[in-house]
């Protein structure tokens, strides 16, 4: 059995050398190898020992995952679906802005929330991504762009965990993922730049805070435990006073910090201002302590199966309006790759279709690929 040493954590390659009977420093050395320098052949890792690359070549491997598809949106947000076996695709979006390059990366194929509005999650549930498999979006994304802009300087600075599934359900790939992409020797992103999506897994939102306690963003989506049932079923788990608390405790270990809630606007279903209204009380409440926040309103972006509409831009303003009014700083969310379904909630992969993955694989062949400028 080969070990992909995209799996390990730089303490989970520090304890791999250590049983070939490597020093710590040299786990250090092959990490910044993997991660910083995109490396996948341990021959080109000159300041290794011949002896070590051997013993490396007969052992492990560092491996990516198949590129089945990339697709470049005029705006410059780049789509890739990769192949995750037995018919399964992930996708994660490169989204470029002024002052930073974010990647957007899945934890899931499929999703076992099943929130209403969620093209993912009506997909259903196919398995967890390994850490390897998280890893290698980024290791990917990070290394392929530095090539095609020519750069040795990093082009992703920010990471979120908004792509496909729920990353606090496979908490045990994910952390692993999370320190490699923080570590110095890694990616040595900051705590602030690595987001963790969830739609309110609570007993892991408190684990997180202990292990790797990066930014946090709650998918609230409703002000009220029905209409939260109704749109994201693990309310029924998990009902909103119990994800409030959670996320005051969360912030108990990074004070500095506060929650991003994101909240979908779905055509007069939770649009109107009343709901706006329910919100403020439920994070500023008149008697208890109010949760450092801000909300990030997400446009929605329609599938047919749903049967939800997007709600009017008015119908958003004047939502924002009445938060930004109490005090609490929102943002609209741009939508970035329209063209290229690549916006937030649109990243369905190919999941069980096998037909369609191994065409596409087929095409990728004679695509090509349209320069960034
Ligand atoms: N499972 C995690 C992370 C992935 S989803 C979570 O739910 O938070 C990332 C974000 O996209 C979530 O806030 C989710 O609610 C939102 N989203 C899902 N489907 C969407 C859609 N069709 N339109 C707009 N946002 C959507
Ligand atoms: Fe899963 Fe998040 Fe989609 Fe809900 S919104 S189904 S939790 S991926």
């Amino acid at each position: 059995m080969m070990t992909n040493l995209l799996d390990f954590d730089l303490n989970g390659l520090i304890a791999f050398c250590e049983q070939l009977g490597e020093k710590a420093f040299r786990a250090k050395q092959l990490f910044r190898w993997i991660h910083q320098r995109g490396a996948s052949d341990f021959d080109a890792m000159s300041d290794l020992a011949i002896a070590l690359r051997t013993k490396l070549k007969g052992c492990a491997h560092i491996q990516g995952l198949p590129v089945i598809s990339e697709h470049i949106s005029s705006d410059g947000t780049i789509k890739w679906l990769f192949d995750v076996g037995d018919g399964n695709a992930v996708e994660s979006v490169f989204i470029p802005e002024d002052d930073r390059g974010t990647l957007c990366v899945s934890s899931q194929a499929g999703c076992a929330v099943g929130c209403r509005f969620c093209s993912t999650g009506h997909q259903g549930f196919s398995r967890n991504l390994t850490t390897g498999e998280i890893l290698a979006q980024l290791w990917f994304a990070e290394h392929t762009l530095r090539k095609r802009f020519a750069s040795s300087d990093r082009i992703i600075s920010n990471v979120v965990m908004m792509g496909m599934g729920e990353p606090l359900q496979n908490y045990a790939a994910l952390v692993p993922a999370l320190r490699a992409m923080l570590d110095d020797h890694g990616y040595g992103l900051s705590r602030r730049r690595v987001t963790v999506s969830t739609s309110g897994v609570v007993p892991m939102m408190d684990r997180l805070a202990l292990d790797c306690p990066v930014a946090l963003a709650v998918s609230l989506h409703a002000p009220s435990d029905p209409l939260r049932d109704n749109l994201v079923p693990l309310n029924r788990k998990y009902p909103l006073k119990e994800l409030l608390d959670a996320c005051r405790r969360y912030l108990d270990h990074a004070p500095r910090d506060f929650i991003t809630f994101e909240y979908c606007m779905l055509d007069g279903v939770n649009d109107q201002v009343e709901h706006a209204r329910e919100l403020i009380a439920l994070v500023k409440p008149p008697k208890g302590e109010a949760v450092r926040c801000k909300f990030n309103l997400i446009p929605f972006n329609p599938f047919p199966a749903s049967g939800l509409t997007r709600s009017k831009q008015a119908q958003v303003l004047a939502f924002a309006q009445e938060l930004s009014d109490a005090g609490i700083v929102t943002t609209v969310r741009k939508t970035r790759g329209d063209d290229i379904d690549a916006a937030c909630g649109q990243l369905a992969g190919d999941v069980k279709d096998r037909t369609r993955a191994s065409e596409r694989m087929a095409k990728q062949r004679t695509v090509m690929l349209k320069p960034v400028t």
